[in-house]
């Protein structure tokens, strides 16, 4: 059966290298799933007699769409939209929206996959998707920005709603963009949809927490690794890569309990402040002026801002978060991660850790939290979004974090608990892929073919 399993494993990752042999990122994240889960499939063959694998990494549907809009000056552009309709046996499609020049078919496919099983880890009735655009959002105008929104939505529209697929934020996709596609879906759709799309603005449906929901989330499953090692995230130093959402609120939070936050970084460079980061001053440079993380030093000129953005893992720290963005933190990194005496590496991102640097951590015994568990308190309170729209009802922010801390905690015993079954103890990579496959490949069978 171990041969089985090996051929029919081997024969699936062929089939997806032969079929789109460009798409890197998409091969690197079902390469990590299967190492997980071949022993799933040596202990349950029906898996296999019924290609659970073949299927499951096959998108149920990819649609790529022309996105036509006018800049300020009145010159056309065209952007290429896309919109990955992963897995629905969970529930609805759901996953975010990315707006970014790196933004294409393979990108956007790893993230679609990884959502498939995070969505499964929150326990929320919801199936993985994702989308986005190459747009680039930076130096835009808000009408640009507003005009492309529109115009982005005038193709999706055909193929999403409340119970169908519920897109929400990603990279270059907040409060503001969800706004301008809300407005245009109502518009063309002639109805008040609002659980059609999550991360809305607290007057027309949005939920109180969702904000924060990713970051508070990263460091809740932080202090489930910690507290599994009789420790606690007090006093502990922290960097944390990025400058966006999840960067943010996981500082808030890291911050909130005690723990010192000494660096964090934008796509240019990193900034490291001694004191502890002044939030206050990165979200008014991130959230309000839309500024660099190098302008951090013009209001505490005692911070130290370093060009190129990987060097902030050469920093001493307990706790490492890569929040920023896929394959950021590499071999090297890890290394000098290792040598200055890191004990947890958090994925705040998707996917940010290549392949080397997990091999790097896990053969140091670096306790390793994977991203689709780490950062999956994002979409589970968009799934608390999409109930809350469902029933007319807003929740309080304790009712949000609350049960923001309740999945969390449940996550990180779902990847426990299946490292364990699976001989693999500790193991939370293998543990949240086991976990997560599960889900999905039981209710794939039960659905039928
Ligand atoms: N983009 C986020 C993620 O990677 C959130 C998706 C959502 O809320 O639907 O999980």
């Amino acid at each position: 059966i171990e041969e089985r399993v090996q051929h029919y494993t081997e024969s699936v990752f062929q089939k997806i290298i032969s079929r789109d042999p460009y798409e890197k990122e998409f091969h690197q994240a079902v390469r990590d799933l299967i190492i997980s889960i071949k022993p799933v499939l040596v202990k349950n063959p029906t898996y296999v007699d019924l290609n659970i694998l073949g299927r499951i990494v096959e998108p149920e549907r990819l649609i790529t769409f022309r996105v036509p809009w006018v800049d300020d000056h009145g010159k056309v552009h065209v952007n290429r939209g896309f919109r990955v309709q992963f897995n629905s046996a969970l529930g609805p499609y759901k996953g975010g929206l990315r707006f970014h020049p790196s933004v294409n078919a393979s990108i956007i496919k790893f993230l679609g996959f990884e959502q498939i099983f995070k969505n499964a880890l929150t326990g929320q009735p919801i199936g993985g998707g994702k989308g986005g655009s190459d747009f680039d959002p930076k130096g835009k105008s808000d009408a640009e920005i507003m005009r492309f929104c529109q115009s982005f939505m005038n193709e999706l529209v055909n193929y999403i709603g409340p119970d169908v697929d519920v897109p929400a934020g990603d990279i270059g996709v907040g409060a503001k963009e969800i706004g301008y596609l809300f407005g245009q879906y109502k518009m063309l759709r002639g109805k008040y949809e609002a659980g059609v799309l999550t991360g809305k603005g607290l007057h027309y449906g949005g939920s109180i927490g969702r904000k924060e929901a990713t970051g508070y989330g990263t460091i809740y499953f932080v202090n489930e690794m910690l507290k599994e090692m009789n420790d606690s995230i007090k006093d502990k130093t922290v960097i944390v890569s990025g400058s966006g959402n999840v960067s943010i609120y996981a500082m808030e939070k890291a911050t909130q309990l005690g723990a010192h936050v000494i660096a964090c970084s934008d796509s240019n460079g990193y900034i490291y402040d001694e004191n502890g980061i002044n939030l206050d001053t990165v979200k008014r440079i991130k959230e309000v002026e839309k500024g660099r993380i190098s302008d951090y030093t013009k209001f505490h000129p005692e911070a130290e801002y370093t060009d190129g953005c990987a060097g902030i893992w050469s920093l001493p720290c307990d706790i490492a978060l890569p929040c920023a963005t896929q394959n950021e933190l590499d071999e090297k990194s890890a290394n000098q991660l290792v040598k200055n005496g890191v004990s947890i590496v958090a994925e705040g991102a998707n996917m940010p850790s290549t392949p080397d640097a997990i091999d790097v951590f896990l053969y140091n015994n670096i306790q390793f939290g994977p991203a689709k568990a780490v950062n999956a308190g994002g979409v589970a309170v968009s799934a608390l979004e999409m109930g809350q729209n469902s029933s007319r009802i807003a929740w309080s922010f304790e009712q949000v974090d609350a049960k923001l801390h309740e999945i969390m905690e449940n996550i990180y015993q779902s990847c426990v608990q299946a490292a364990k079954e699976y001989n693999r103890p500790g193991n939370l990579i293998v543990g949240a892929n086991i976990a997560g496959f599960l889900m999905v490949a039981d209710t794939m069978v039960d659905l039928g073919v």
